[in-house]
């Protein structure tokens, strides 16, 4: 069965302090909760995952990075690679996030290929895309984002897929206060997971676990997490702050 997923993706906030602080709370929120089938993450910034990591060892909380380079190792000045992310205990990494795209020229084809360092060096990844508003409003959303995943995916075999979570996020949604609302989600949420499936048929699409990402709030995650192909959600504003976190994973 695949799992429900809330990750909060805390991207240029919370220096050393403050993330040994939220580290603390967002483990002390979850401890005693009930978590059934929903794994807990949060990605703090490159300069804090090893405490992050070191914080969260035995307890529930999982600790995931923002991004990676695409290459093993080498000159590349001012970046990180995904067995520096390894040798400290990180098991999962962002990429594809639209502020990556947007601000740092991330392509599909550049995508493709952190996700296959990524997966070579047993990451798991959390696969970001979405479309555009004026995508949506000239009605090509579906086709932005199918070629997003076949362009940045389809070169893997099934199996890698064990190791993929998927993150829709509508770029119009990130940061706005503009939620798409439950039913276009799931809309969408299905149509992925066809996709998926006309390429690596449906018992694989049925495991990958769908992130909805945008806006996330605790007065909307319990609706839009109720549709069945959400599988949970990538939360930016609202998981820097421990009561909204966790009232959001509370919502499965
Ligand atoms: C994000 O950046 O992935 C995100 C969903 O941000 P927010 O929740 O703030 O819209």
């Amino acid at each position: 069965m695949r799992k429900n997923i809330v990750a909060g993706n805390w991207k240029m906030n919370n220096d050393l302090k403050a993330t040994r602080k939220l580290v603390k709370q967002i483990k002390k929120s979850i401890e005693d909760k009930d978590l059934n089938n929903t794994r807990v993450v949060i990605a703090p910034t490159f300069v804090n995952l090893a405490t992050a990591v070191k914080r969260s060892k035995k307890s529930k909380l999982e600790v995931a990075a923002q991004n990676m380079h695409q290459a093993t190792n080498g000159a590349y000045t001012g970046e990180v690679s995904g067995e520096m992310l390894k040798s400290i205990g990180v098991k999962t990494v962002i990429l594809g996030h639209s502020e990556r795209r947007a601000y740092f020229g991330e392509t599909d084809a550049l995508l493709a290929e952190k996700v296959n360092t990524a997966l070579a060096n047993n990451l798991e990844i959390i696969f970001c895309f979405g479309e555009e508003l004026t995508d949506r409003k000239e009605g090509n959303q579906e086709a932005v984002v199918e070629s997003q995943i076949k362009n940045a995916l389809f070169q893997l075999d099934s199996n890698a897929f064990k190791h993929i979570v998927l993150a829709y996020e509508p770029v119009w949604a990130i940061g706005t206060g503009e939620t798409a609302s439950p039913e276009q989600a799931q809309d969408m949420h299905a149509f992925i997971r066809n996709t998926l499936a006309s390429k690596y048929g449906s018992e694989v699409a049925d495991s990958v676990s769908i992130l909805y990402g945008g806006s996330v709030k605790p007065a909307n995650a319990k609706e839009i997490f109720s549709k069945p192909d959400v599988d949970g959600g990538l939360i930016g504003g609202a998981s820097l702050k421990v009561d909204d976190f966790s009232a959001i994973v509370s919502a499965f």
